[in-house]
């Protein structure tokens, strides 16, 4: 439903936590966020409104400089704290958030399930961070496996992933939207140009078959192949 990521210096707790505040009027049934703690990824994830999340972070504070966040509309699975994303692989290398429906997720999490991967979900969206890291298991780098495993979906999303030990979110749009903030040394991914409102006013706004990697340099548009692709910034008007 609902889609938050963050890249810059400082903590991303803040914005990821207002992000999802300025994207409960989409309304939602669960939501959370992950973000990168220096050695790895801390998730913090519950059925319920984002309150209830900041209240259960506040006994356990988290911090990291890069990060993603999500609020849920259960199309697969029950509103649970399992079925809330970010949902993650194994090790929890890889951490995703997804709007939309993956409608061969059935099939792709047999596939995986006879590799040997096992789900805690009964989401279409955990197959995503399962793929990359089967990709990434399989020896390509983090772009590559990104790119492979979204090649795989059938369906309509946007996806956003983490990966541990870097800088980056890797994001792809296919029938759901999603748009890029444009800061100085800040840069956000979101589903709708409200989440992000408070920070930045310049936006690009993703294709459908488009890839954005965005670091802490900037942005960089292509399409799923890795070709280039040429996305205009544009500021967005806005009455608080
Ligand atoms: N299909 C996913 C799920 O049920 C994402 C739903 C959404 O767009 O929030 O978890």
């Amino acid at each position: 439903c609902g889609i938050i990521g963050r890249v810059g210096d400082g903590n991303a707790l803040e914005p990821l936590l207002t992000g999802l505040e300025n994207l409960e009027y989409r309304g939602y049934d669960s939501a959370g966020i992950a973000v990168q703690n220096g050695t790895g990824i801390d998730v913090q994830k519950r059925s319920g409104k984002v309150d209830e999340l900041k209240r259960s972070i506040g006994d356990t504070p988290i911090e990291g400089e890069v990060g993603i966040g999500h609020t849920r509309w259960s199309t697969h699975g029950p509103p649970t704290d399992e079925n809330a994303h970010p949902h993650t692989d194994e090790t929890k290398d890889v951490a995703v958030v997804h709007n939309g429906i993956i409608e061969n997720y059935a099939d792709l999490k047999s596939e995986l399930a006879e590799y040997g991967h096992t789900f805690t979900s009964d989401t279409d969206t955990e197959v995503i961070p399962h793929l990359i890291q089967y990709y990434l298991d399989d020896g390509l780098d983090n772009e590559a496996a990104f790119r492979r495993a979204i090649d795989d979906l059938e369906g309509s999303y946007a996806v956003t992933a983490m990966l541990s030990g870097e800088h980056v979110l890797y994001a792809a749009r296919q029938g759901s939207p999603l748009v890029v903030g444009i800061e100085d040394g800040e840069y956000f991914l979101a589903s709708d140009v409200p989440a992000f409102l408070e920070y930045t006013d310049s936006v690009v706004y993703l294709e459908d078959g488009d890839v954005v990697i965005v670091d802490d340099e900037g942005a960089t548009f292509s399409d799923l192949a890795g070709n280039p692709v040429t996305r205009e910034s544009e500021t967005v008007e806005w009455d608080p």
